[in-house]
């Protein structure tokens, strides 16, 4: 195994970021393309994975550092740590994803008391020199000896104080020298040991803790949150510096070819003068816009946007470039794609597509679900809102104002009032959850998007806000500060859980227009919008329409009632994959199921269910009116029985009271005895599904005589309707067998009354284990399976969702047996495994049954994408989310033909 474990810039390209790191990768690809790039070096990440193996750097790596330092001292004719004319490089972290501010750098390296001399004099600029050296010390010191950065900054603050000036440029050179010697003392007191005067070993040690640096608490932490494999190593880039701190003609800068922000066409950038390396993000100094750049050197100015011209023609798509001007020279440090926003995401793709660069297809693959739902929730209106106090981690989307709370007892009071409520704590666990429940928005100071208040915040759909670290929360007296701020418990806030950012006060929230887009379409929505919100609306139609152009999954909705149909179909769905008949049993009907519940005997029982028909008949007739031409699933009856009757302790303190007074009350003693027999210590396995409808004489034929009925009467009145009766809860072909023979003879007789066709179809839910696995025995008698993913996981991995959720799952993320929550992305392993079998041998055994997925996995990307390779005709999710799923379904057909090509 003797393979090389450093290349120059000069010999990798883009496609090498496994080896050398996207920062490597990318300074190759761009040394290749001519672009000035100072030259250098990488060391790959497979020297870092040895080197974490083994605890020391290999031999066979010094000797190549070595020789690749040679040529790159001989190219530009200096030596490392020369003390005429010192060649000083960079060290620099680049992992194959970037991990923005987890690793380290160290710049200068190569200076000491000898050669700091040299750069002065070689450069004729000793303030820049010693300005070099203290920054040298000080990175040196925070990165690689591991010394509190705030150590040193405080006495550069100190010395800026002492002197009356304000930046850090102003600095003179004898204050820097004093600075670098303070530095220096500071290194020999924290450690013991002197700032090394050997290049050679300022090298060493700075290539050794960029490797070590892969391994820190925090960048292990965001791997685990970013999904990056922890095993791939970060490579090491050297390169010679070049100096944006050489004086006003100097200056360093950030630039991309279009803006991230919005998407608008054309550059966006940073610049500061006479700076160095992150000066330019740390926001020490105001910085310049381009166009102040354009003013200042029109030169630089345009070769800049040629180089982000080719850049961007040549990496077809938006690139995020960072840049240093030495003495009126242009040098190009770092590109990479560039990271966007939402919006900026659909327009970009839109544009690239319009300029000729991308094809639809990959236009396609450049935005996604996630990003397309971040559109679709209610955003504050930015050019209103004020600057935000805080920000944290976005855990749960949504932009919600509430009064600020600080216990969950409190929380569930001002609920009970009527008012919206932000619950704010410092972490939240199970004990909360009443609290979060009475929330419309939860914003915690600790944790991250796996915390406890995250994973339940994102399960209950709420808004939430993790990890404000800034913020300081007294629970105990009911009120938190941050930034000099004091928040009492009362006071308004505004969360936005898209961005991050909380806001004191009551922030306006403005109704997506990509929402309005899809309810009311494009003329209107464009209507009366500024441009970039017409062109974003363009794009994001563009993209969607070319999606359901590539799609293989249909996409269908989750809706129970016509109104529900009716926004399902504005936003695109192509039938409605689970309507389910619960509802249509509560409310005012509540009396009415009670009776069926209750009935003494079988007349009773009948005149009870035909007072219900009706009622069921015309809920049918509204939802397949509105779905006309469409395929619509209605579930027959699933939760249990005792759901509809009254609660049991109500019922027993009524009893009792009762009993108390002498009272006789004959309805509450027969309900509570009805409640006690159905009563069941775990309702989820109890007796409900397709268990209920066996054991429940008339209640499934009822329900199957009002769809029937309705879907007759629609014939007769024109309509096209298209039925498929769900039975839920299957285990065994056995149960499906007799309730489908009960179903048609009661199909039969009703399109004989009406002298119709009723193609009525009838099929299961697949939602217990036992089902998949007996797919083969179900499968001839089902015209479809749709998988009930939700119940699925639940009976797969033997837990309840709304118990887990609370009670352990943040463990589980912390313990990493959970990367995402087997609820919100299937389970490919376990649970996705059973929907596969089921769905190969239902089909094996009957060809023309179709299948579809009716859990909420039907609207999450990654699980599309896996329903759409095992090969299922359609995912059916809320009306919300059918948007998400049709950009997802296309995107997943397209993946599939790039993988297709790259195969062969
Ligand atoms: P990050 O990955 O955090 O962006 P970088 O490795 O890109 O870190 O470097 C940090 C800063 O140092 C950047 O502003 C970069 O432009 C600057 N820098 C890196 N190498 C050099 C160099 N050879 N000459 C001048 N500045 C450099
Ligand atoms: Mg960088
Ligand atoms: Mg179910």
């Amino acid at each position: 195994m003797s393979h090389r474990l450093v290349y120059s810039f000069e010999e990798g390209d883009k496609g090498q970021s496994d080896l050398l790191g996207g920062k490597g990768a990318n300074l190759a690809e761009m040394t290749r393309l001519g672009i000035p790039v100072p030259p250098g070096f990488t060391i790959t990440t497979e020297a870092c994975k040895q080197y974490l193996l083994d605890r020391e750097v290999p031999l066979e790596l010094e000797i190549e550092i070595t020789k690749a330092l040679r040529n790159l001292e001989d190219k530009i004719q200096k030596r490392l740590g020369d003390k005429d004319n010192p060649l000083l490089v960079s060290v620099r972290s680049g992992a194959k994803y970037s991990m923005p501010g987890m690793m380290e750098t160290i710049l200068n390296v190569g200076l000491n008391d000898q050669s700091v001399l040299g750069l002065a004099k070689q450069t004729n600029n000793p303030r820049f020199a010693w300005d070099a050296y203290r920054r040298l010390i000080q990175m040196y010191g925070k990165t690689v000896l591991n010394i509190d950065g705030s150590i040193f900054a405080k006495e550069l603050e100190k010395l800026k104080i002492s002197l009356n000036l304000n930046a850090d440029h102003e600095v003179p050179e004898s204050a820097l020298k004093d600075l670098v010697g303070i530095y220096k003392k500071i290194i020999l007191e924290e450690t013991g040991s002197e700032f090394p005067q050997t290049p050679r070993e300022q090298l060493d040690s700075s290539i050794r803790a960029v490797f070590d640096s892969w391994n820190t608490e925090r960048a292990k932490l965001y791997r685990r949150r970013e999904r990056i494999p922890d095993d791939l190593g970060t490579a090491v880039n050297i390169g010679a510096m070049v100096f944006g701190n050489m004086g006003s003609d100097s200056g360093t800068g950030v630039c991309f070819t279009r803006n991230p922000a919005t998407g608008a066409s054309g550059s966006y950038g940073d610049y500061l003068q006479n700076a160095q390396g992150e000066d330019v993000v740390s926001g020490i100094r105001n910085t310049l816009t381009l166009e102040d750049l354009g003013q200042i050197e029109p030169k630089i100015f345009d070769e800049l946007h040629e180089i982000m011209y080719k850049l961007e023609t040549h990496y077809r798509d938006m690139c995020d470039i960072e840049f240093t001007v030495e003495r009126g020279r242009l040098w190009i440090l770092q590109t990479r794609i560039g990271k966007r926003t939402a919006s900026a995401a659909f327009r970009i793709a839109a544009q690239l597509v319009d300029e000729q660069i991308i094809t639809m297809d990959e236009a396609l693959l450049r935005v996604n679900g996630q990003q397309l739902a971040q559109l679709m929730f209610p955003q504050f209106d930015n050019k209103n809102a004020p600057e935000p106090i805080t920000r944290g981690i976005p855990a749960s989307p949504g932009a919600t104002v509430g009064k600020a709370v600080f216990d969950s007892q409190r929380a569930k009071e001002f609920a009970d009032r009527g008012e919206n409520i932000i619950l704010i704590r410092r972490e939240t666990n199970p004990d909360d959850l009443g609290g979060m429940i009475a929330s419309v928005g939860i914003l915690t100071s600790r944790g991250g998007k796996t915390s406890h208040a995250a994973v339940v915040a994102r399960g209950m759909g709420k808004t939430a806000i993790c990890g404000a670290e800034e913020m300081n929360v007294d629970e105990v007296n009911h009120r938190a500060s941050v930034n000099g701020i004091d928040i009492f418990e009362g006071d308004f806030l505004s969360i936005d859980g898209t961005t991050g950012e909380v806001f004191l006060g009551a922030v306006d929230a403005k109704p997506s227009t990509i929402v309005k887009y899809l309810l009311h379409g494009i003329t209107d929505a464009t209507k009366d919008q500024v441009a970039d919100d017409i062109e974003l609306i363009r794009a994001v139609d563009r993209l969607l329409r070319h999606s359901d152009r590539r799609k293989k999954l249909a996409v269908r909705a989750n809706a129970d009632n016509g109104e529900d149909a009716n926004i399902a179909r504005k936003f695109g769905a192509q039938g409605i994959g689970l309507c389910r008949t619960e509802h249509m049993f509560l409310g005012d009907r509540r009396v009415l199921i009670e009776r069926v519940i209750l009935a003494k005997s079988a007349e009773q029982r009948e005149s009870a269910l035909a007072a219900l028909l009706p009622l069921q008949r015309a809920d049918f007739i509204k939802l397949l009116e509105e779905m006309d031409g469409l395929p619509t699933t209605i579930r027959l009856l699933d939760p249990p029985l005792h759901e509809f009757l009254p609660d049991i302790s109500d019922l027993r303190v009524k009893s009792a009271l009762n009993r108390e007074r002498n009272i006789v009350n004959e309805e509450v003693e027969a309900l509570l005895h009805s409640v006690e027999l159905m009563h069941e210590s775990n309702p989820m396995l109890g007796l409900r599904g397709v268990r209920l409808g066996l054991v429940s004489p008339g209640l499934y034929e009822l329900q199957v005589g009002a769809i029937a009925e309705a879907m007759a009467e629609l014939i007769i009145r024109g309509l096209n309707p298209k039925v498929e009766i769900m039975i839920p809860l299957v285990g065994s072909h056995m149960e499906l067998r007799i309730t489908r023979n009960a179903a048609e003879r009661v199909i039969q007789k009703i399109a004989q009354e009406n002298k119709l066709d009723l193609p009525i179809e009838i099929g299961t839910m697949i939602e217990l284990p036992r089902a998949a696995l007996t797919s083969n025995r179900i499968g001839p008698v089902a015209d479809f399976f749709s998988f009930g993913t939700n119940d699925l996981t639940q009976t797969t991995w033997g837990f309840s969702r709304d118990d887990v959720e609370a009670e352990f799952f943040s463990r589980y993320f912390e313990l990493g047996i959970f990367t995402i929550s087997p609820f919100e992305t299937i389970d490919e392993f376990g649970v996705g495994e059973l929907v596969r079998i089921a769905a190969e041998r239902g089909r094996s055994v009957n060809p023309n049954l179709h299948l579809g997925v009716c859990g909420e996995h039907g609207g999450d990307p990654e699980s599309i994408h896996f329903f759409h390779n095992i090969g299922l005709d359609y995912v059916s999710c809320s009306a919300f989310r059918v948007p998400i799923a049709r950009l997802e379904a296309g995107r997943a057909s397209i993946a599939n033909l790039n993988a297709a090509t790259t195969d062969k």
